[in-house]
């Protein structure tokens, strides 16, 4: 597949974030390409992982599942907070490698082949704090142990077997707060002096995105900063994005409520007002798109209750989130 074909996949699921979706579909693409030329020629492979800087709740488990979909490769999630929270990091790092096995249905050589997504890599940052370490690992302990894993490296998983982590794509992920003041501190190309307004742009462009040395200034140890070569920022969700993540992509909240009806013969309408509703409670919440589906169930949760009770209503209309919904075909007593 090519990248642009990768951007349109992701596009039937993930709404909005274009300039994300893009950088990593290219780089996902290069990574396989890397891994089908190592294979024949032996050719060693120096792998860029990809870091998703972004707020929770904005999409990056959801465009690195998608692809991982697109691309049949399994994929598995973990925590870098809950990694810092055991003293026993690497057998927690072979758990996850188990578990991308489990997914490819124990063929190791699939598996090698998959994606790992780590979130809340931001957590990892070393403090210098006056306190002695609580229980658990350091996040710099935590950030070597990754970083062996994400150079390359047979782990011994049970039964003797061994799982070679030089193929397996990692994607790093984390909301990186303060990280704009960084970024706003090492603005560092400026020593290129030019006229052009094109290279000014180009220019611009370098100095918005994120390097290995703003993650270093912010926190990350320098190898682990400089195993992630790629940093696709991702956008917090604006209103009317909310409102299209309710109602556009393939398999949308509201067509799953909507299929739900239909197979018991009713249709469900809901005024676009109501979306805007929920986006704006949304909003209020500050976890992106995740506190959306809770307030669309409970919305629907009167009209799943009362339906299967009367098979003479034919139609469900939502016309604001704070009135009452509306059955045509019949009036139960709500
Ligand atoms: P995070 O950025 O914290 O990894 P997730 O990808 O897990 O966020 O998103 C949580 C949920 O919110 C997803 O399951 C999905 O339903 C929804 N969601 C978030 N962002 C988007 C988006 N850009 N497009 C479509 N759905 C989204």
């Amino acid at each position: 597949m090519t990248p642009s074909q990768i951007v349109q996949f992701l596009d039937q699921h993930v709404v909005g974030q274009d300039e994300a979706k893009r950088q990593l579909a290219v780089a996902v693409y290069t990574h396989y390409k890397k891994v089908a030329l190592a294979a024949p020629d032996g050719l060693e492979i120096i792998k860029s992982n990809v870091l998703l800087v972004g707020p929770t709740g904005t999409g990056k488990t959801l465009m690195c599942e998608t692809l991982s979909r697109v691309l049949k490769v399994p994929f598995v999630t973990a925590n870098a907070t809950s990694l810092a929270q055991t003293e026993y990091v690497n057998d927690e790092i072979e758990a996850i490698l188990q578990r991308l096995i489990d997914k490819a249905e124990g063929d190791i050589g699939r598996a090698q082949r998959g994606i790992v997504f780590i979130d809340e890599i931001d957590k990892l940052k070393v403090v210098h704090s006056q306190q002695g370490q609580m229980r658990g690992t350091s996040g710099e302990g935590v950030q070597h142990a990754l970083l062996k894993i994400m150079e390359g490296a047979p782990v011994k998983i049970k039964d003797a077997h061994y799982i070679d982590t030089t193929q397996i794509l990692f994607i790093c992920g984390g909301a990186f707060v303060g990280l704009e003041e960084v970024l706003a501190r090492t603005k560092s190309y400026g020593f290129i002096s030019t006229s052009e307004a094109d290279n000014q742009k180009l220019l611009d462009r370098l100095n918005s995105r994120v390097k290995p040395t703003d993650l270093f200034e912010y926190g990350l140890i320098q190898e682990f900063a400089g195993r992630l070569p790629i940093v696709a920022s991702l956008k917090p969700l604006s209103r009317e994005l909310m409102v299209r993540i309710m109602t556009e992509p393939k398999n949308s909240i509201y067509s799953q409520y909507q299929q739900i009806l239909q197979n018991s013969g009713v249709e469900l309408l809901i005024a676009p007002l109501v979306f805007e509703q929920i986006a704006d409670l949304a909003m209020e919440y500050k976890v992106g798109a995740r506190s959306l589906r809770g307030i669309f169930e409970e919305m629907l949760t009167p009209v799943i209750y009362l339906v299967p009770d009367h098979p003479e209503v034919r139609q469900v209309r939502i016309t604001s989130l704070f009135d009452n919904p509306k059955f045509i075909g019949s009036a139960p007593a709500a």
